[in-house]
């Protein structure tokens, strides 16, 4: 399949910047930021969890949004696009499990996820940068405030991570650990 976003991408040789639609990438090996989450998660506990989501969501909302106008793209498009963006700046493998425009709920599939494969073995779900990414792209879809929650990890030993997205905490289920 082709990658459009490779194909699109600009050197700015000048500046050593590449860049997409105008906006700057870089690309960073995953065990940088995995170095980084587990210096704040043992510096910072719980607190890191927080961090890593809204630094995810900064990102996800900022692009969502300028892509969709860009491109003028539906609701759906947009989720589409940014699966496929997604896996094509190397995030994972992702997957549409389920949107639903009425409930405001998404659900999402991401399949080899660097974060966990850099990160080794462990109790909890640990992608909150791209849970905090699509959650960034739930809140431009359903412009509320959105919980999200990550109910399976590679990392945790599950053959795929799965994000469930939705803006009534108390339809939140699944499992919690
Ligand atoms: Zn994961």
């Amino acid at each position: 399949m082709e990658n459009r976003i490779l194909k699109d991408l600009y050197f700015d040789n000048g500046k050593g910047g590449l860049f997409f639609q105008g906006v700057r990438y870089l690309l960073i090996r995953p065990e940088v930021l995995v170095t980084f989450q587990k210096g704040i998660e043992k510096e910072l506990a719980g607190k890191a969890e927080r961090i890593l989501f809204n630094s995810g969501f900064q990102g996800g909302m900022l692009s969502s949004k300028k892509f969709k106008e860009d491109f003028q793209l539906s609701d759906e498009e947009t989720i589409r696009f940014m699966m496929e963006m997604g896996a094509q700046i190397g995030w994972g493998r992702f997957e549409l499990a389920g949107f639903d425009p009425v409930n405001l709920r998404l659900s999402l599939k991401v399949y080899s996820s660097p974060f966990a494969e850099a990160y080794g073995k462990s109790e909890k779900s640990i992608c909150h940068f791209i849970r905090g990414v699509m959650a960034g792209l739930a809140f431009t879809i359903f412009g509320k405030e959105i919980y999200a929650e990550e109910t399976n990890c590679l990392a945790k030993g599950d053959p795929l991570c799965k994000f469930e997205l939705m803006c009534n905490p108390s339809a939140m289920g699944g499992d919690q650990a």
